[in-house]
């Protein structure tokens, strides 16, 4: 059985638009796959880009606690 021919929109190649084919219909699997790598990638970065935010807020809390305690002795 042939499946549709496809012209990916990122590569430009063309592939089989398979009906269990993952991800967008204009996106060839190695594109599909290659985003799904990078979206990961993108979201667990934020998750450490806020937790680096947090920290380094808090961080700057203690700082000027210390720095209060400090006026006060
Ligand atoms: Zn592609």
């Amino acid at each position: 059985m042939a499946y549709p021919i496809k012209t990916c929109v990122i590569c430009k190649e063309e592939f089989e638009l398979k009906p269990d084919k993952p991800g967008f219909a204009n996106r060839c699997p190695d594109c599909t796959e290659a985003e799904a790598t990078e979206a990961k990638k993108n979201r667990s970065m934020d998750a450490d880009e806020r937790k680096n935010m947090r920290d380094a807020n808090d961080a700057r809390r203690e700082a000027m606690r210390n720095l209060l305690y400090r006026k006060d002795s």
